[in-house]
C-alpha cells in the first residue's frame, strides 16, 4: 500500500489523541507530510479513530487533490494543507478539541505563557485566530496566518491546532499544551499568576532545543 508506514502511524496518533481524551467522538483531525513525496496522509471525515485501518487514510496533495484513498478526507484539509504550503519546516498537524485549550479558545485573547514546559516547547502564550466556521476555506486562512511560524495556536471557540517537525512532537506539544491551559486555569482561578515573559519563554525554548533529551 502507498504510504503505508505513514498511515498507519496517522492512526497510531488519532488512537492516542482519543485514550487520552484530546477529542471527544470523531472531532479533531490527524495529518503528516511525507518527506520524500510531499504528500499528505490525513484521518478521514467522521470515522471512529479506533476501527480505523490504513486504507482509511487519505493521501492528498497540499493542494488538497486526493491521490489515494478511497475515503473522503477530514473537512479540515483546507487547514492542513494550508499549513503545509506556508510551513516547510512543518510535517505533523494535529487539531484537537480538547477540554482546556477550547475553554480558553472562547475567550478573548491569548492563552497566556505559564508554565516552563509549555514554554519550553512553544516559546510564549498561544495566540487565539478569530472565529470561522469549521470546514471552510475562511478557517484555512486565519487559522494559518495567526500561526504564523509558531508551534500552536488557538481557534476561536473551536479548538487548537499544533505542529511540528513531525506528527510525534506535534502529538506531544498537544498534550504539553492541554496541561498547560489546565494549570493556567487553576492558577487564575487560585488568583493572579505570575506569567512567563515572552524573552524568559525564547530562552527555555532555545535552551531545550539544544539540550533536552539524550
Ligand atoms: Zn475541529
Amino acid at each position: 500500500m502507498f504510504l503505508e508506514k505513514e498511515r498507519k502511524k496517522v492512526i497510531e496518533i488519532a488512537r492516542r489523541a482519543s485514550t487520552e481524551k484530546l477529542v471527544p467522538l470523531t472531532f479533531g483531525n490527524f495529518s503528516l507530510r511525507d518527506k520524500e513525496t510531499g504528500h499528505v496522509c490525513i484521518t478521514p471525515s467522521g470515522m471512529p479513530y479506533m476501527t480505523l485501518e490504513p486504507e482509511d487514510i487519505v493521501v492528498v496533495d497540499t493542494d488538497g487533490n486526493i491521490i489515494d484513498g478511497k475515503r473522503k478526507p477530514s473537512i479540515e484539509t483546507p487547514l492542513h494543507t494550508a499549513v503545509y504550503r506556508k510551513r516547510p519546516d512543518v510535517f505533523g498537524v494535529v487539531h484537537t478539541h480538547s477540554t482546556f485549550l477550547t475553554a480558553w479558545a472562547c475567550l478573548d485573547g491569548d492563552l497566556p505563557c505559564i508554565t516552563s514546559e509549555a514554554a519550553s516547547l512553544v516559546g510564549g502564550s498561544v495566540k487565539n485566530a478569530p472565529f470561522a466556521v469549521q470546514g471552510t476555506q475562511e478557517l484555512a486562512d486565519v487559522t494559518s496566518d495567526t500561526l504564523g511560524n509558531d508551534k500552536a495556536v488557538l481557534m476561536a471557540n473551536h479548538g487548537a491546532i499544533c505542529v511540528d517537525e513531525s506528527i510525534d512532537k506535534a502529538y506531544n506539544n498537544a498534550v504539553v499544551l492541554e496541561e498547560s491551559a489546565k494549570v493556567a486555569y487553576l492558577a487564575f482561578t487560585l488568583g493572579k499568576p505570575n506569567l512567563l515573559s515572552e524573552q524568559i519563554a525564547k530562552a527555555l525554548q532555545k535552551e531545550t532545543n539544544e539540550n533536552y533529551g539524550q
